[in-house]
């Protein structure tokens, strides 16, 4: 039989390899960025034509090559990066292994041009299809620009298969947020068909987010920041109120490299629970840096998921930290109170069904271990009386009665000051303005705060029923006449499966037969004499979850007697009713937020009234 092994041709071959490194243009795009990025770019310039099918054109300004290099870089593991095998298991750079020119240039037609500092000509290289058109000496800036035309002319099957230009421009852009986010003192910008789509000054993290992805979230933004011995973990995460419905600002950095992790990314999720929507993702821009030896490396260049060698650990120090900084900004209202406050509000409410850590690293390393309640122990049981509640009637007689404490004797004629020097608390009515019959208006150090009422008792009932759920206390109110109510078998059925959380929460049902209950008491704290409405309210937002169990079927269902209990817009308060509400609210573990994540609270603050008034 004749010898039938043949080595491949070097174009085959790279046409191969290009199979792996280039899926579309949007892969084109991420490999030169980066290969600018190595090369020292302080300005990077990203043209694309028709989603990067036409062209894709990089522009830099750094080292450059020299003419031999120029040549070289298209052949097949040519790098600068690499000298031995070793280097591959502590490489920081981020290409790693001489592929990807030589892959691009297998699949497209490559112009060229480059230039180093200390040439005073540059070179000129055409390639098309692996082949080598044109080299020349020209005359260009230092560094490097590379056009990339018509990819997979020469692979009619794969040009084929490239998605709409509006597609692949979105890839693209995925792409080049993932690299500008990681070099932020790097200036990109890009353009598609002319118009630009970026333009990104050199800054830091925080601003290179805000004009990537809306001054809006860059308003939003919690920094987060761990060092322990085995990870170190900074970069921002998005206040519960800026979580979405639809994912893409979700970000991992590993070593600097864009990584997507679905196990960490739960780590996330899970600090975010009870404060956001169940179906909504928090925005989070999340920066890991371990020692390049104990991830798992692999090797291909385009792949974007890591193993780490301990992965449970980082998992349990990702969590914490993400919850760390929230439980720093839960207490978003107390940028107007005292700072001693901010230290001691716990996150979670002490009592609160937090399910046990799947993975216990160190039990006594817990970032919320300064909890109040615990420490004062006369205090824990009334929640009317917590630090908050109480700080925030300080805060506000302080505002009110500024200076009285400090010149009591002081007789000024000033008519100001003698108004000051009355030690005279402000009756409600003076302090609480209803509006719309919607939103309570008062007055605090650092502005206007409004309050919405209904997501405001939201939050208070829904606590109270959490509690009520886990002691099974809450008093309930029997109803003098029982309203007998008629259920569909599905409702009836449904009822029947969470009697015992309702009675708990002081919803006392009895089941008739033919599918018909009587509502024989109330939570004493709902006021309503539709106890139907009551029922069918809170079955409609029950039945759109099923398969929760356990704490998420509690969280439910205090969620949705607080939304069918709460006072409803349109409701005029007396201010005595006002007072009452934000007392309660800001004695409530997360008074910012209502039960499912939204804004209870906002501040107009004075800056922004003095800006109004310009
Ligand atoms: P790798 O990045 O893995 O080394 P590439 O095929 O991406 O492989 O690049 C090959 C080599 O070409 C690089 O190692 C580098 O020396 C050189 N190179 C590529 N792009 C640039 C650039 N924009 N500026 C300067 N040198 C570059
Ligand atoms: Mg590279």
């Amino acid at each position: 039989m004749p010898d039938v092994i043949q080595l491949l041709p070097d174009s085959v071959a790279n046409q191969i390899a290009a199979g792996e490194v280039v899926q579309r243009p949007a892969s084109v795009v991420k490999e030169l960025m980066e290969n600018s990025i190595d090369a020292g770019g302080q300005n990077i310039q990203v043209v694309i034509r028709d989603g990067g099918k036409a062209l894709i054109q990089i522009i830099d300004d750094g080292c450059g090559m020299s003419e031999t290099d120029a040549r070289l870089c298209f052949e097949r593991h040519a790098t600068s990066k690499i000298r031995q095998a070793n280097d591959l298991f502590a490489i920081q750079t981020m290409g790693f292994r001489g592929e990807a020119l030589a892959s691009i240039a297998a699949v497209s037609e490559v112009e060229m041009k480059t230039r180093t500092h200390d040439n005073a000509v540059g070179t000129s290289i055409r390639i098309s299809g692996s082949e080598l058109v044109e080299h020349e000496a020209v005359s260009c800036p230092t560094g490097t620009s590379i056009c990339v035309k018509n990819l997979f002319f020469n692979i009619p099957a794969r040009r084929k298969f490239l998605k709409s230009s509006s597609l692949e421009l979105k890839h693209i852009i995925s792409e080049f947020q993932r690299v500008s986010l990681a070099n932020p003192s790097v200036a990109f910008s890009l353009s598609h068909n002319g118009a630009d789509v970026y333009k990104l000054p050199s800054g830091n993290v925080k601003q290179r987010i805000a004009h990537l992805m809306g001054k809006n979230l860059g308003q939003h933004l919690i920094d987060i920041s761990t060092h322990t011995s085995v990870i170190e973990i900074s970069g921002f995460i998005g206040k519960p109120e800026s979580a979405k419905k639809s994912p893409g600002e979700q970000f991992f950095f590993v070593n600097n490299r864009f990584m997507k992790n679905p196990y960490l990314h739960k780590a996330v999720m899970r600090a975010y629970e009870k404060l956001i929507p169940i179906d909504s993702i928090p925005p989070y821009f999340i920066f890991l840096k371990t020692d390049p030896g104990s991830i798992d490396v692999n090797i291909h260049p385009t792949k974007t998921e890591i193993k780490f060698e301990d992965e449970r650990m980082i998992w349990q120090i990702l969590n914490a930290s993400v919850r760390e900084a929230m439980g720093k900004f839960a207490i978003v209202p107390s940028i107007d109170f005292d700072s001693e406050m901010v230290i001691d509000v716990p996150f979670f409410p002490p009592s609160a069904p937090v399910s046990p850590p799947e993975i216990e690293v160190n039990p006594d390393y817990n970032p919320f271990d300064r909890n109040y309640v615990s420490r004062s122990s006369s205090q824990q049981t009334s929640r009317q009386h917590r630090p908050s509640a109480r700080g925030w009637q300080d805060l506000f007689q302080q505002e009110q009665g500024k200076g009285f404490e400090e010149q009591p004797e002081q007789q000024s004629p000033i008519l100001f000051n003698q108004v000051e020097s009355e030690p005279k608390v402000p009756k409600p009515s003076e302090r609480f303005f209803q509006v719309k019959n919607r939103y309570i208006l008062t007055s605090v150090k650092s502005g206007l705060m409004v309050i919405d009422q209904k997501r405001a008792h939201e939050r208070i009932l829904y606590e109270n029923y959490m509690q009520s759920i886990l002691v099974g206390s809450a008093s309930a109110q029997q109803e003098l006449f029982p309203q007998t109510i008629e259920l569909s078998a599905g409702d009836f059925a449904l009822l029947h499966s969470v009697i015992d959380d309702l009675t708990a929460l002081g919803v006392v049902v009895s089941f008739m037969g033919q599918n018909t209950i009587a509502v024989n008491a109330l939570p004493s704290n709902v006021k309503t004499n539709n106890a139907e409405q009551l029922i069918q309210g809170f079955l409609a937002a029950f039945k759109g979850n099923t398969g929760g169990q356990g704490e998420e079927m509690h969280h439910r269902l205090a969620l949705s007697l607080a939304k069918a209990g709460s006072i409803p817009y349109n409701r005029p308060l007396e201010p005595i009713e006002m007072q009452d509400l934000v007392d309660k609210l800001f004695a409530c573990q997360q008074p910012n937020l209502s039960p499912d994540g939204k804004p209870t609270i906002t501040i107009l603050g004075v800056d922004e009234l003095e800006k109004r008034f310009r």
